[in-house]
């Protein structure tokens, strides 16, 4: 490991070193082997659809076929995707980037019908385990081919299917994004500036309790210009997934959702069950933070953000990925050589700069075996969390290498495993070795966050459900919205927040609500966060013993449904005791930091 040397790298390299390199996959826009793919990938999928008509070839060998077609046809779009977005990322403005977009969605759509049309054909074959039996690819996607076959007494029947998806462009898709121009034009009158709402939610984090609170009392008048028509979104959105779920033959929204999610009520049910005896604890944490900050009884809505402690130490990407190597490779010397090596490759745009978007991702490039990070670095110790997050999506990707694209794609529940496992060593790594103050403020930071996840979270799902339950019925007015809301917050946030001052608009506020294609946006978080704690705390048990197991774990993600993934390094997600063992893990942190906030 040479990356003591490296790092500190010269002026000249150092704007190239801090950007990803895309070359690998195609050295430009004017690359013609880019224009090469993009007309492969019309013709695999002109040709996948003259073999689905075909109806000479026998099963098993018709079907052996569309797998290693769609396999081919995956890896151009695998090359295609990520070189396209991830310029976009960077470079939102950029002409040609567009263009290749627009001409890449298209192919989409075209292929969408393609492969249902496979899953259509796996569910009317006499012999499926005939043919897996006698194939070395089939056997490998088996999971995949049985989950189509089950899955196919849900699928919309072909010939009404396409209009189906038209008519969601002017539904559910149409308010989708009605909603967000609402949120994104709303002018928020904060002090004597008009800024937006992404402004004005962003000073919930400011240190000055003045500006918070004039920021929460702004928003909400901000929202009441635009109430109606929101109301309007989330009752058609709702509606529509009401009808979806019907006429794909699943008896709720829910159980639509978790089919889709590869998990079972059972294993819902377990999650909340622990989630809720632990609510009196994050409300511990709630009543302690609004004391320091100097509230009586709870914490009023607009401080749920608010920092605390002092201001902690800043990192240059230097000691980021020092710190990165050393503390995150105390779990295997593997992940100290793959860090590094992602460093090393340029796998990582690192800073924020003119054109490029907020927040920060990983993408796979599965048929490349790398992964490409994008992080908005500015130094806080956030920052250096971040990249740990990426970074384990990163690993999850690794540990997936050489599967076929079949077998790759992990459900909501299961995708954050690695990052959150990641994050969750690098604090406690941290947290070993730092003064009494910055304690505090790490805790804190993490308790902020682990309250949103989990209290926040439970208190989104308790409104989507009512409001599915009473969407069935009637659209729901906005004051019938707010009531709702307040009283899921009631029911998570508890005493831990001042009843007068809550969230009545949180269903405006977050855009999960909206998306026409996934519902229960929500659960998945709290899940994710739990179950990645709670391979953690296995990792803490076991040791070095348990790293083998981790990446095994890893790899079956997109193999198996949820609970035998969980089962296969012998966790139980049907039981609340796991879900509890994970709780404690916070409870531990939630007791630590209410005795240093005295
Ligand atoms: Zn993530």
């Amino acid at each position: 490991m040479n990356h003591h040397r490296k790092k500190e790298g010269t002026d000249s390299m150092a704007g190239k070193m801090d950007q990803w390199d895309l070359d690998y996959l195609y050295t430009g826009f004017e690359d013609e082997r880019l224009a090469q793919d993009m007309t492969r990938l019309k013709e695999d999928g002109t040709a996948l659809r003259t073999l689905l008509d075909d109806g000479t070839l026998p099963e098993a060998e018709k079907l052996e076929r569309l797998i290693a077609g769609s396999e081919a046809l995956n890896a151009k779009t695998d090359r295609l995707s990520n070189f396209i977005s991830c310029t976009l990322a960077t470079d939102a403005t950029n002409t040609a980037a567009n263009k290749a977009d627009d001409q890449l969605m298209a192919l989409y759509t075209m292929l969408i019908p393609v492969f249902s049309g496979i899953s259509r054909f796996v569910s009317t074959m006499q012999d499926l385990e005939g043919a897996i039996a006698g194939s070395e690819l089939l056997k490998k996607c088996a999971f995949s081919l049985r989950e189509m076959k089950e899955k196919a007494e849900h699928l919309i029947p072909d010939a009404i299917e396409p209009w189906i998806l038209e008519m969601q462009l002017s539904g559910g898709n149409a308010f989708s994004q009605l909603r967000d121009k609402l949120d994104s034009t709303v002018s928020v009158d904060y002090r004597d500036e008009k800024i937006p709402l992404s402004g004005v939610r962003g000073k919930a984090y400011d240190p000055d309790p003045r500006v918070r609170r004039d920021a929460y009392d702004a928003e909400m008048a901000a929202y009441s210009k635009i109430d109606l028509p929101m109301s309007y979104c989330l009752n058609s959105i709702k509606r529509e997934a009401i009808t979806l779920a019907k006429a794909k033959g699943y008896a709720t929204v829910l159980d639509m959702t978790l089919a889709s999610s590869r998990m079972d009520r059972e294993t819902l049910d377990a999650l909340w069950t622990a989630v809720r005896e632990f609510l009196p604890d994050f409300r511990r944490y709630l009543k302690a933070k609004a004391k320091m900050l100097g509230h009586e009884g709870g914490l009023p809505f607009w401080d749920l953000f608010a920092p605390v402690g002092t201001a902690s130490k800043t990192y240059t990407i230097g000691e980021a990925r020092e710190t990165l190597i050393r503390e995150l490779g105390k779990f295997t010397p593997k992940m100290a050589a793959f860090i590094d090596n992602a460093f090393e490759q340029r796998w990582i745009d690192l800073y924020p700069r003119d054109g490029k978007t907020g927040g920060a991702f990983c993408s796979p490039v599965h048929y490349a075996d790398r992964s490409l990070v994008m992080t908005n670095f500015q130094g806080s110790f956030s920052d250096v969390s971040t990249l740990a997050h990426e970074l384990g999506h990163a690993w999850h990707n690794r540990c997936l290498a050489g599967l076929p694209y079949e077998l790759i794609d992990t459900p909501m529940p299961l995708a954050e495993t690695a990052s959150i496992f990641n994050e969750t060593m690098l604090s406690y790594q941290v947290l070993k070795s730092c003064g009494k103050e910055e304690r505090l403020t790490l805790l804190e930071s993490g308790l902020m966050e682990a309250t949103q996840t989990v209290v926040d979270i439970y208190s989104r799902f308790l409104f989507e459900q009512e409001v599915i339950d009473t969407r069935a019925d009637h659209a729901m007015t906005v004051e019938e919205l707010k009531d709702a809301m307040l009283r899921a917050q009631d029911a998570s946030y508890g005493d831990g927040l001042q009843p007068e001052a809550r969230h009545p608009y949180m269903w405006a506020c977050k855009s999960h609500y909206y998306s026409s294609g996934y519902n229960f946006y929500n659960f998945p978080y709290a899940f994710g966060l739990l179950f990645g704690k709670g391979v953690f705390a296995r990792y803490l048990e076991k040791g070095e013993a348990f790293v083998e197991d981790y990446c095994r774990l890893l790899r079956m993600c997109g193999s198996a449904k949820v609970a035998d993934v969980a089962a296969s390094v012998g966790i139980d997600v049907r039981n609340p005791d796991f879900w509890r063992s994970s709780l404690e893990v916070i409870r531990k942190d939630i007791d630590e930091f209410c005795l240093l906030a005295q």
